[in-house]
């Protein structure tokens, strides 16, 4: 409509400029001179426009490489020799009306496309930052603005693809923060981001042009090194471990966290992305289960290769098959060093003869439905050894161990009635064990399981004590009546003055709280000799003994007997 009234008014126009013009003919010389100079303005302006707009319609059709593109810049150029005609013809003939109302149409064309072509190509840039903006953040992490798993994906598959990268080493480090979920759950969301922004700048700095950082989501962050050799490697993991254990500074709080760390070595691990991040990840769980700071994959003790997954999809086979066993660690009375009783500890026997131990198993397990079978197993086994322990005559505790999923079993303390009924022995001889971070999955829950066992009148201890997050309120409020102070503690109180301290304080602790205190993983005499001096209660350990089968707990228990037990040096030959 508009554009028929434009045609319109620009047909009237030089109907209406060409008669003017007949009848103006015999205007005065300088009047003419005055409408030919107006014109070669209004002509020039619009050329300048028409050129001007030129730049930024080729560097859209740069971008944009479209046909449409092309065909306008060529009517552009088409328009600017157009417009150079006109002014040729603006300048060899007198001004007239007519000239000067093509002249301003000219102008205003020019003026126009001037206008429009800018305006599409800013709103093409402003498209294409908001794209590159949205390509950014779909490839980085909001809070450490590290490159997240998918932008480190592609990183891997580069350095696969390219020629050059793809017969060198290089490792891949997955790095995951030891009960880091404890932080969130008792300092709150916004000190563990803190604490991750912050963690996620001290691994950038250890970035070098050919090192890639990555947060790969959560409490989980991936690096590729181009390393030599395993060794390298490992000495990477060390630095960055370093660097995650050194405090962090956070509102009004100090926090110290571990992490566990898995490598994989390109070629040797895998030559796809996907095998080198699977097997790295394997390690770190390996590492974690073994609380160690790192591990270097190794296929013998991948729980996910195809040979251990044949294994656990055999647990429920193996529990009829009678494949797993208990073993019993004896537990010492730390005053007079006599057997006070036994923990029980669970293996998998293999075809040649060899034991899977729990570390590498019962995270799997735990995962899938026989985690409940396979518990009650252990606990009726148990329960049945202690009962031909006291036949024999001997007054002997047996110590079980729970796993998370068991703490969220409401009819368990109604199968250790029933096998305490069935085996006729004291509930008072059991201790059930359950670690720190079992119950902190769901506290409330934990705690009703665990008062239900202790109203049997059995006994539940808080295990590993020492390396999970648990308050002192949280110890107050679980029903645990003993606490097991963790090995790794009591293994380097002899050379640490600190974790010696630490010993100390969590056994005075424990007593102050009621609590009876047993420390395991005791392998040395000055420990031994230490820990009695701070009075705790119990100990466990390979100075007294490792582990046994349950076909040697008698004879050992009738050697042990037999030996004086003041000669505490002695003790050792036992083990
Ligand atoms: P835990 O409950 O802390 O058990 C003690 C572990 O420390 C045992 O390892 C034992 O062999 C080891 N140990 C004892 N004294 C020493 C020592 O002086 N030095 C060192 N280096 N180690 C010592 P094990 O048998 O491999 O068990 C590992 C973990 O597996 C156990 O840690 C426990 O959390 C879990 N576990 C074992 N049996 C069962 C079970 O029947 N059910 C469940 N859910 N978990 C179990
Ligand atoms: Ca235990
Ligand atoms: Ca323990």
């Amino acid at each position: 409509m508009s554009c028929s009234i434009f045609l319109w008014w620009l047909a009237l126009f030089f109907i209406h400029s060409a008669q003017l013009d007949s009848q103006l003919s015999h205007l005065p010389t300088n009047e003419m001179y005055m409408l030919k100079v107006i014109s070669i303005i209004l002509v020039l302006t619009g050329l300048v426009s028409i050129v001007a707009a030129l730049r930024p319609a080729y560097l859209t059709y740069q971008v944009e490489r479209g046909r449409g593109w092309s065909a306008l810049l060529m009517l552009m150029v088409a328009f600017v020799l157009g417009y150079l005609s006109v002014l040729y013809v603006a300048f060899s003939t007198p001004g007239s009306l007519l000239g000067l109302g093509v002249a301003a149409i000219l102008c205003g064309g020019g003026i126009f496309v001037v206008v429009v072509i800018q305006l599409s190509f800013k709103s093409i840039c402003r498209a294409i930052k908001e794209s590159e903006r949205q390509f950014y953040e779909a490839r980085h992490d909001a809070l450490t603005s590290l490159p997240n798993r998918m932008h480190f994906m592609e990183y891997i598959n580069d350095l696969l693809c390219d020629e050059n990268s793809k017969k060198k080493n290089f490792a891949v480090l997955i790095l995951d923060l030891d009960r880091f979920k404890e932080i969130n759950d008792t300092l709150g969301h916004s000190v563990g981001d803190e604490l991750l922004a912050e963690l996620g700048g001290r691994i950038k700095n250890l970035s070098t042009p050919n090192n890639i950082v990555s947060r790969l989501g959560g409490d989980e962050f991936a690096l590729i090194l181009p390393v030599t050799d395993e060794a390298e490697a490992i000495a990477s993991a060390e630095e960055l471990a370093d660097t995650v254990e050194q405090p962090f500074s956070i509102d009004d709080y100090v926090l110290a966290v571990d992490s566990s760390i898995g490598i994989a070595l390109h070629p040797r691990d895998g030559v796809d992305k996907g095998s080198l991040m699977k097997h790295a990840d394997v390690a770190m769980y390996l590492a974690k289960a073994k609380k160690q700071r790192y591990m270097v994959y190794d296929e013998s003790k991948d729980y996910l290769s195809e040979k251990r997954l044949k294994l656990l999809a055999r647990v429920k086979e193996a529990l009829l098959a009678e494949e797993f066993e208990l073993h019993y660690q004896p537990v010492f009375a730390a005053a007079d060093l006599s057997v006070h009783g036994f923990e029980a500890l669970i293996r998998w026997r293999q075809p040649d003869g060899s034991f899977i131990l729990p570390d590498e198993f019962i995270a799997q397990i735990e995962q899938t439905r026989f985690i409940g079978s396979l518990s009650r197993w252990v606990i009726k086994n148990a329960v049945k050894k202690l009962s031909l322990l006291s036949d024999s005559g001997l007054d002997l505790r047996m110590n079980i161990n729970l796993s998370a999923v068991d703490l969220h079993d409401a009819s368990l303390a109604a199968y250790i009635n029933d096998c305490v009924e069935e085996y006729a022995i004291s509930p008072e001889s059991l201790c059930f064990e359950v670690t720190e971070t079992a119950i902190m999955f769901d506290l409330s829950r934990a705690i009703e399981v665990a008062a239900a066992i202790r109203n049997l009148g059995a006994n539940v201890a808080l295990d590993d004590f020492g390396t999970g997050f648990s308050s002192l309120s949280l110890l107050q409020e679980f029903p645990a009546n003993v606490i097991k102070i963790d090995r790794s503690f009591v293994a380097t109180m002899a050379v640490n003055a600190e974790d010696r301290s630490i010993v100390k304080s969590m056994v005075k602790l424990g007593h102050n709280l009621d609590r009876c205190v047993v420390a395991e993983g005791v392998e040395d005499i000055n420990s031994l000799d230490t820990l009695r001096q701070f009075e705790c209660d119990f100990i466990q350990g390979y100075i007294l003994s490792k582990p046994m089968h349950c076909s040697q707990t008698t004879p050992w228990l009738e050697n042990y007997l037999l030996q004086p037990k003041q000669e505490i040096g002695a003790a050792n030959k036992f083990a």
